[in-house]
């Protein structure tokens, strides 16, 4: 039988006892996929529904090319392929005729009318103006050009400064958050002064301060499927910087309803995501992804954490098609993904069809506006997930007293051992929450039991996977461990 080497993509690594690839024998891309969860039973219920069929968020691809376009999972393989498997992180039938293989060149934005630069500005864009691509149209076109950045944070920050630097006449940010200490690490739009300062005042201040003749327009709020196409109308390109499923889906949907370019970036710990949706030309999100990962199979950025520099470079190539796309020249990432790996340092590219059925984009699709993301994701929209709500909590003072008490319960940490080395409480046990169903039985003698984690989200999903095994008398800190440092220990690092 012929040999395959098996990517397994960073997210679903812990449940692939930490493997990056692997090298299966089987003749079809079902029979390699049968053999890794074989192998490894906790990949099951990631990559297959309770029905056994694969699950919509996780896309597989035989070398470049979707299986879904070739025979599925009864794909035949030879000596030397490469099987990839490719899940939507946060941060997505046969091809038509038009597909020639090629992307479609895009015309750039529409002409801008014959306005003169001032000396100022001749100087400040000289070296665009050198280059034939560029030139004096060209640099009328970005000047004329408005985008719209969703999210202010790792992605939006370097984007935002090299398009208010290309000379982008107008930028549309939408981020309702505050500067964050631990934002520094990536968001180079933010300097240590801004810390507690809104997101989008400072980052008006540096754009304009980078360049005057860039104006910048911020909608300080949620983007929400009421003002969405609001918000989204009057820009020519959306460049998708959000961090989490919901916003993603909505950008989509909104820039496929507008008839928008949307240039999606996404990056998990050291792995990037980035191609151009546009589904006049090529496919949407959706085409990708049909259906949003359930909330407690896929862990945020916050949970898994991210190298620095990886928003920058996937930030930066956002940039570029953006100013491709105004300028109308060379190929755009339209059914093209590109897939970065900083630690092999590796590019990958992967081709994206239109799906026939999209239930979005295709000729007849049966979606005609927006719907509600946070359902449609599983998560309300305040971004907490849904067991949060349902599960029994315990506030940290109250814990604080119970610890105390003659009859204290025992605590679970379901974080990483990284994030222990940070900080943990006194006399916890670190079982982390992909660990926890197989690890039950270092539980059982525990009369009571509570669940803590950074911020209350991992632990509101451990305490239900436990009610769920049996246990009852189990409860999740609210607030996490960071809570806990506010309300009882401050000596206690938060993170
Ligand atoms: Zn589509």
């Amino acid at each position: 039988m012929p040999k395959t080497t098996v990517k397994v993509p960073t997210p679903l690594r812990p449940f692939a006892g930490g493997a990056s690839e692997l090298s299966l024998e089987g003749s079809t891309v079902g029979g390699v996929i049968r053999s890794l969860t074989e192998a490894n039973p906790a990949l099951q219920r990631h990559l297959f529904t309770p029905e056994g069929r694969l699950r919509n968020f996780v896309t597989v691809y035989l070398n470049d090319e979707d299986i879904r376009y070739l025979q599925r999972e009864a794909t035949p393989l030879k000596e030397g392929d490469v099987v990839s498997i490719v899940p939507a992180v946060a941060g997505g039938a046969p091809s038509t005729s038009q597909e020639s293989g090629r992307s479609p060149k895009l015309v750039g934005i529409a002409p801008a009318p014959a306005e003169t630069f001032t000396r100022d500005e001749l100087r400040r864009y000289s070296r665009h103006l050198l280059l034939p691509e560029v030139g004096v149209a060209g640099q009328r076109k970005l000047r004329q050009a408005k985008v719209l950045l969703v999210g202010a944070g790792g992605l939006g920050s370097p984007t935002a400064l090299y398009l208010a630097a290309a000379g982008v006449g107008e930028m549309g940010l939408v981020d309702f958050d505050t500067v964050d200490l631990s934002n520094l690490q990536r968001q180079v739009l933010y300097s240590t002064a801004d810390v507690g300062r809104p997101k989008l005042v400072a980052a008006k201040e540096r754009i304009e301060g980078l360049n005057p003749g860039t104006k910048v327009v911020g909608y300080e709020q949620r983007l929400t499927s009421e003002n969405a196409l609001d918000i989204l109308r009057p820009y020519d390109i959306v460049v998708d910087g959000t961090d989490n499923f919901p916003t993603r889906y909505l950008v989509n949907d909104a820039c496929v309803l507008l008839g928008k370019p949307n240039v999606y970036g996404s990056i998990y710990r050291f792995e990037g995501q980035v191609s151009v949706f546009d589904a006049r030309h090529g496919p949407c999100y959706r085409c990708l992804y049909s259906e949003p990962p359930p909330p407690d199979l896929v862990p945020s950025c916050a949970e898994a954490g991210v190298l620095g520099v990886l928003p920058g470079l996937v930030g930066v190539l956002q940039a570029t098609e953006t100013v491709k796309l105004i300028i109308g020249k060379g190929e755009p990432l339209i059914g093209r993904l590109l897939l970065f790996d900083a630690l092999g340092l590796a590019f990958r590219e992967l081709k994206l069809h239109k799906n026939p059925h999209c239930v979005l984009c295709s000729p007849n699709a049966p979606q005609k506006g927006l719907i509600d993301y946070p359902a449609f994701c599983g998560v309300p929209a305040d971004g907490v997930a849904p067991a949060a709500g349902s599960v029994p909590q315990i506030e940290p003072e109250a814990l604080h007293v119970e610890l105390e008490s003659a009859d204290p319960p025992f605590l679970v940490d379901v974080r990483e051992p990284e994030e222990w080395e940070i900080a943990h409480l006194p006399g916890a046990h670190l079982i982390p929450k992909a660990e926890l169903a197989d690890r039950v039985d270092e539980l059982t003698r525990a009369p009571k039991l509570v669940l803590y984690c950074r911020a209350g989200t991992r632990s509101a999903d451990a305490t239900r996977l436990l009610l769920d095994l049996g246990f009852s008398n189990v409860r999740s800190l609210r607030g996490g461990i960071n809570a806990w440092a506010q309300k009882v220990d401050p000596s206690l690092a938060q993170y």
